[in-house]
């Protein structure tokens, strides 16, 4: 029941100020969608989105080309001229650094898995290069002595994620945006069948078009028919450690290994990650993420065992039952679009999140690299259909 106070009418809100919801009121604000309202119920970037380490690597971990590998690919080759837009647009750099990405072995197991991913790559006529240890410590001279081997990715690169959302923050307030911050939605106003608008902690706020970007919470947003089932996804706790290096000990490249990864940032901080751990809500640094990532990282770089921990913090990665994102237009109600389940690669999709989700809502028609992702797919799922 609406027992509060009318809000203004929206043409679409969007629920969720997090990378994902911003990257969507952006281009949708280019696109001339009219009043676009982003309803955040803390501040922007507050979540998983500020947590994120900013790698920008779907090939360093692929084992194969599917939907997935297509759309993180190509979301990653939007990045250079979307950094030079927001530049232009706010005066912000994203820190866009394009050094590349390498990927360590350090057991037979390591060198096997290694060896796969170089030959389906080259296969398939991807940019990879596969290094000797020697090659790879020539390189990074910081890499272990352990090393056995390592590929390089050279378009595999980082951002600067909290650059990142305080320049598409200011971009979306530039273009117009409405924002209604520390506010939270209750429920999604659904009438015969189509959106309403959404139940606010402020009031109602009317819609003809919503779009729930609300990352690892997406479960918590029910309807106001009952009829109309929440979708499913669940918090996946990521633990990162920052540390302060110094030139005698620094990296360029962001450097993985089938354990952790770390991540050098151009004002000298190298953050160190990640786990991934089933702790619900919980977004507490603890004493075994702390003592994981500092192993893993020192198995990169032994000599980082002398470099000063200065923070600590951990973020919780939004995971649909079968790891891709949940993209697009909900065919059970008109006007309902998500855009959620980005898990471990929120950052990386995001730019084409962005513009496939504004094309869908703008034109009414579904872009086909959204076909896979459709939200649809777990509906189809309990009544017999498989993807
Ligand atoms: C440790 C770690 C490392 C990561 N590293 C990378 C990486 O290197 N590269 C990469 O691509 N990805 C990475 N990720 C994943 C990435 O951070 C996420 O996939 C991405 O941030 C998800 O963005 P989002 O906007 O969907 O969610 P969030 O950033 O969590 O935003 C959701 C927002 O919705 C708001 N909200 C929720 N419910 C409501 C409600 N009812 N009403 C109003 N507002 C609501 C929340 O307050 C929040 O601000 C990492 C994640 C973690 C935790």
């Amino acid at each position: 029941m609406r027992n509060q106070e009318r809000l203004e009418s929206a043409d679409v809100v969007i629920v969720g100020g997090g990378v994902i919801g911003l990257t969507i009121a952006r281009a949708l604000l280019m696109r001339g969608a009219g009043r676009v309202f982003l309803v955040e119920r803390a501040h922007l970037g507050a979540e998983a989105s500020r947590a994120a380490a900013g790698m920008l690597a779907p090939q360093a971990e692929a084992d194969g080309a599917d939907a997935f590998f297509e759309l993180a690919s190509a979301s990653r080759d939007l990045y250079p001229a979307f950094a030079d837009a927001l530049r232009e647009e706010t005066g912000t750099d994203i820190e866009l650094e394009r050094t590349g990405t390498l990927y360590l072995a350090f057991t037979r197991e390591d060198e096997r898995e290694i060896e796969h991913r170089y030959l389906w790559q080259r296969r398939a006529g991807l940019s990879v290069e596969r290094l000797s240890a020697d090659e790879a410590r020539e390189l990074e001279p910081c890499i272990s002595p352990h090393v056995r081997g390592a590929l390089r990715f050279p378009m595999d690169v980082q951002v600067e994620n909290r650059r990142l959302i305080a320049a598409l923050s200011a971009s979306i307030e530039k273009r117009g945006v409405r924002l209604l911050l520390e506010t939270n939605v209750e429920s999604l106003a659904v009438e015969r069948g189509r959106v309403a608008g959404v139940e606010t902690s402020r009031g109602f706020l009317s819609a003809p078009v919503v779009v729930v970007a609300t990352g690892a919470w997406t479960s918590f947003l029910t309807s106001t028919d009952k009829a109309i089932p929440s979708l499913s996804i669940e918090p996946v706790r990521g633990q990162m450690l920052c540390f302060e290096t110094n030139p005698a000990l620094s990296a360029r490249h962001v450097i993985y290994s089938p354990r952790g990864y770390i991540v050098p940032r151009l004002d000298g901080r190298l953050l160190a990650g990640s786990t991934v751990e089933h702790a619900g809500f919980d977004k507490r640094v603890t004493a075994g993420g702390v003592q994981a990532i500092t192993s893993h990282a020192l198995e990169i770089a032994p000599a980082l065992a002398c470099l000063p921990l200065v923070d600590s913090w951990a973020g919780l990665r939004p995971r649909a039952q079968d790891d891709w994102p949940v993209l697009g237009a909900c065919s059970e109600v008109e006007g309902l679009f998500y855009a959620t389940g980005h898990y471990r690669n929120g950052i990386l999709l995001a730019p084409l999140t962005g513009e496939l989700i504004a094309e869908q809502i703008t034109t009414n028609i579904t872009p086909p690299q959204l076909q896979a992702f459709s939200p649809d797919r777990f509906h189809l799922a309990t009544v017999g259909h498989v993807r």
